[in-house]
């Protein structure tokens, strides 16, 4: 009789062919998030992948899993071989610890024969257990319907009890769908919306844009920090910090004041482009949700979308600012993005910005600065962090 934990996958036992490939991916997603806590060996076993370590380690690793895409379930299992006398004595167990947790009144035991050569049938083996544990507990009873406590048994190639179903994010393991750079601001937006693409198997990278010596160094620390939050999901990330200011006072020597706003977006979004274009990355990410202010009315963000070639992902696009600011607080950014650090925006920010911006206005504006060679230069100057 040995605990270990199982990790039931989601989405991932729809993708067909691809899904050896997946489970691999996820399987070293696990392996990169409990490296450091230690475990003695992940193995893959009919549709689920289990993790041998020491038992007072689990909470911690548990504790990360959760934060691995691609897992849809955690559950902590006495594995036992195939084997009724063993099952029933690890039931018992299941029930003994359940019952320290929570006051248990009801139960049901749940099997599943995966293994057919198994000789008996699933309902004789819920029936077979359900009789010796209610022989076992003098004060509990069965209940099919709503039971207090649920006892799994995963019949395989080994026998699995357990009676909890930790939910996870589910989503695919990061890396099975490319890389994106995320415009990672120090708001509430940008690390949701870094989150969200994650969890659909993006790996992703950071650029942020600051105006040092006019922003303080302490709100480049302030993304590092956020960065550091989104690493627990993502693994590795690749922030690349650039300085701006010249850009800013540029724009506001030459253009409209009232377009500072969304020329400055655009610059942010070519340089973004540029280094995603020479890392190889696959698209850009930001937290734009539609209204929410005034650079992000339709018209602003078509204008901002006409500086770049590169598809731009928006996963917030359609979402109100308290459902957003829900998962901020869910995933742990909120706490260091409603820090009060200036950023770059707020430098030169116009009283009155252009809500309904046209392409060929902000073109014509533009043709008065020497885009390329801005670029070009804000690039050359960046510094590049690896956060983990
Ligand atoms: P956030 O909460 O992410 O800062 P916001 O509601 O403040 O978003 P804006 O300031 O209009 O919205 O920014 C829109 C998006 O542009 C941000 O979500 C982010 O992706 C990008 N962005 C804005 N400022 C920066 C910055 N200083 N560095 C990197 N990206 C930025
Ligand atoms: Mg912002």
């Amino acid at each position: 009789m040995e605990k270990v934990i199982s990790v039931s996958m989601g989405e991932i036992a729809l993708k067909g062919l691809n899904r050896g490939y997946f489970e691999d991916q996820l399987t070293s997603q696990i392996r990169r998030a409990i490296k450091d806590i230690g475990y003695e060996k992940i193995y893959k076993e009919q549709g689920k992948i289990y993790i041998e370590g020491e038992e007072s380690k689990f909470p911690i690793m548990i504790k990360r899993l959760k934060k691995v895409f691609g897992l849809v379930h955690i559950s902590p299992c006495i594995r036992v071989n195939k084997d009724m006398d063993q099952i029933s004595k690890a039931a018992i167990l299941a029930m003994k610890e359940g019952k320290t947790k929570t006051d248990i009144k009801t139960f049901k035991v749940d099997t599943n024969r995966a293994d057919k050569s198994f000789p008996i049938k699933s309902p004789e083996v819920s029936r077979e257990i359900g009789g010796l544990i209610l022989k076992e507990f003098g004060d509990i009873s069965v209940d099919v319907h709503n039971p207090d406590i649920y006892i799994y048994v995963d019949i395989k190639q080994n026998t699995y009890i357990y009676t909890e179903k930790i939910k996870a994010y589910g989503g695919l393991p990061v890396g099975t769908n490319g890389k994106g750079l995320l415009l990672l601001s120090g708001g509430i937006d940008s690390p949701v919306a870094g989150f969200m693409m994650a969890k659909r198997g993006v790996d992703i990278n950071c650029v942020h844009y600051h105006s040092y010596p006019f922003t303080s160094e302490r709100s480049e620390e302030k993304v590092k920090d956020l960065a550091t939050i989104l690493s627990r999901y993502t693994g590795k990330i690749k922030l690349f910090s650039v300085n701006i200011l010249e850009i800013q006072k540029e724009i506001n020597a030459k253009c409209p004041e009232k377009e500072m706003t969304i020329i400055s977006r655009r610059f942010m979004m070519r340089i973004a482009e540029e280094i995603a274009k020479y890392n190889n990355y696959n698209g850009l990410i930001t937290g734009e949700s539609l209204g929410q202010v005034a650079s992000q009315t339709i018209h602003g963000i078509g204008v901002t979308n006409d500086a770049v070639n590169m598809p731009v992902f928006r996963p917030l696009i359609g979402m109100d600012k308290v459902d957003i600011i829900d998962i901020s607080r869910d995933i742990e950014t909120y706490e260091t993005s409603i820090l009060p650090f200036e950023d770059c925006c707020t430098v030169f920010l116009p009283k009155h910005p252009v809500t309904r911006p046209r392409v060929e206005d902000i073109r014509k504006s533009e043709e008065t600065l020497d885009v390329d060679k801005l670029v070009k230069e804000a690039i050359e100057n960046m510094k590049i962090y690896s956060i983990k």
